[in-house]
């Protein structure tokens, strides 16, 4: 008799039983671990305390062989699949609620070839520990700012970062990728190799396949000139025209980021932060017009180690807080947008709360924005609402400011957000994320994965479920 296959030719999904589990287990060189597991309670945490889901399974893989007995565990027996990078995601997604959670965090394995300017990473990387190798031999290429995210998601995404007006986004310096496809089979994707697979994993995440390693290509990255100058909130008005100006004019070796908090005395607080990644005598002069602006607080720019740079902000977002985030793009800074800044931060609920402005410009913005699935290519601000707290009892109050903030802005964005600052905001939201690339990453989709296996992300819902679902 032959089995019932799916669209993928593949025998239909079979309930669970105890011998299954006990075959699956056997059969990784990493450990499953299940609710009565000891580890289970650390294994299933993500960065946002919000997110409390809790997975039949945890898979912490050791090597490509676990990934793709994962995948087809989960699609012979018909679980929810959810993959974690550094599990640094807001939305959560790498947890999920009665399914198996793929954690790729043990999957550090980093070959760095000086020579050719190229890494080899395994996808359980952070930024951290990818720095830190690649600094060794004096390359860097551009990833985030906070040194605990992970290398995956955030590459999936895009991945914005300070090396992005010189060298462009994370997915820009990608030179190839191992994908775990839905059937579970290893693909290479490269510009000539799976070649549509290799254009959608540079901006629409996690939805194909699951990716074991990259290959970056890297750039020679020495001391940074770089650091912030802060000012006080209630000079906002002239900080942040002459900040938009300054950012506007600046060449690619520097980027830099806006942003309004509350500073450890409790005062409301605008900081200014750059990174000159070219040579710093070049930088202190391209920097001087900035410095000579106004009366900071502070000014702590300085030449120091790119590590030292990418590691700053990692206080700012300790394990176990909650957080909010909501977020689009800006491309002008109006008087007006920035009164509605100020005039929220001022009440802000929670002082760990920030909003943040991250330039995209130089290299990242003059990619055409078909060339990779990342369609967001334009000289603008990612705006960001940060907000995060600690205790349960606060979350309404926090949730309300920042849809409220989020609100008042909305006049002022350019549209669109970037997948990596998505929550659960709805199919609309999603489509605003993959921009103009969302038809042909439809397609895409329906090609790599038409069952929707890997649903648990910022979904591209695949046509077979689109067709059927109303139009709202
Ligand atoms: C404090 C903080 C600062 C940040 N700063 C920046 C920044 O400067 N620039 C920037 O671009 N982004 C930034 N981000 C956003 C960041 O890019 C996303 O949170 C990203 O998803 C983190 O990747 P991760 O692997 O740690 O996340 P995870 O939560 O592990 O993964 C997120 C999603 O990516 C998918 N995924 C992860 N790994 C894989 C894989 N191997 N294969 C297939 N799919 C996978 C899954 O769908 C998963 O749900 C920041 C986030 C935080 C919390």
């Amino acid at each position: 008799m032959v089995d019932r296959q799916d669209v993928l030719g593949l025998p239909l999904a079979k309930p669970l039983d105890e011998a299954d589990i006990q075959g699956f287990a056997a059969a990784l060189r990493g450990e499953l671990i299940s609710p009565e597991d000891d580890r289970y309670g650390a294994a299933r945490v993500v960065f946002n305390a919000m997110v409390d889901r809790r997975p039949a399974f945890i898979v912490r893989c050791a090597g490509v062989a676990d990934v793709m007995r994962g995948v087809e565990f989960a699609r012979s027996h018909d679980l929810p699949l959810s993959i974690r990078g550094g599990g640094h995601s807001v939305a959560g997604k790498a947890v999920c609620e009665g399914g198996l959670m793929l954690d790729l965090s043990p999957m550090k394995g980093l070959r760095v070839d000086p020579t050719r300017r190229v890494a080899e990473a395994q996808a359980g990387l952070t930024l951290g520990e990818f720095d830190h190798e690649t600094q060794a031999f004096g390359l860097a290429t551009t990833l985030g700012v906070v040194s605990v995210t992970g290398i995956a998601g955030l590459t999936l995404g895009g991945g914005l970062g300070w090396l992005n007006g010189l060298h462009g986004l994370a997915c820009d310096n990608l030179i190839s990728a191992d994908v775990v496809t839905a059937e579970g089979r290893l693909l290479r994707a490269t510009e000539e190799e799976n070649e549509d697979l290799f254009w959608g994993i540079r901006g629409g995440g996690g939805n194909f396949g699951v990716v074991t390693s990259f290959a970056y290509r890297l750039h020679p990255v020495g001391k940074v000139l770089a650091g912030g100058l802060s000012y006080p909130l209630s000079e906002a008005h002239e900080v942040l025209s002459f900040y938009h100006e300054f950012a506007r004019g600046c060449p690619d070796e520097l980027s830099t980021t806006a942003s309004l908090g509350v500073s450890p005395e409790g005062e409301g607080v605008i900081s200014v932060s750059v990174c000159y990644c070219g040579p710093l005598d070049e930088g202190e002069r391209v920097l001087g017009p900035l410095r000579e602006f106004g009366s900071p607080l502070a000014d702590n720019i300085e030449s120091m180690a790119y590590t030292t740079l990418q590691s700053a902000p990692d206080a700012g977002f300790p394990p176990g807080r909650r957080h909010y985030w909501k977020s689009s793009y800006l491309k002008e800074l109006s008087e007006e947008a920035i009164e509605v800044m100020a005039e929220y931060v001022s009440e802000m609920p929670s002082p760990a709360t920030g909003v943040g402005l991250q330039q995209m410009h130089g290299a990242a913005s003059r990619v055409d924005p078909t060339a990779t699935a990342f369609p967001h290519r334009d000289e603008h601000y990612d705006f960001l609402i940060l907000s995060q707290w600690g205790e349960p009892a606060e979350s309404e109050r926090n949730v309300e400011w920042t849809r409220s903030l989020f609100g008042a802005m909305e006049p002022f964005f350019e549209g669109g957000v970037y997948v990596n600052n998505l929550g659960d905001e709805g199919e609309d939201r999603v489509r605003e994320a993959y921009g103009a690339n969302y038809e042909r990453l439809l397609a895409l989709k329906g090609k790599y994965d038409p069952t929707n296996l890997f649903r648990l992300n910022q979904n591209i819902k695949p046509p077979s479920e689109t067709a059927s679902s109303p139009v709202s």
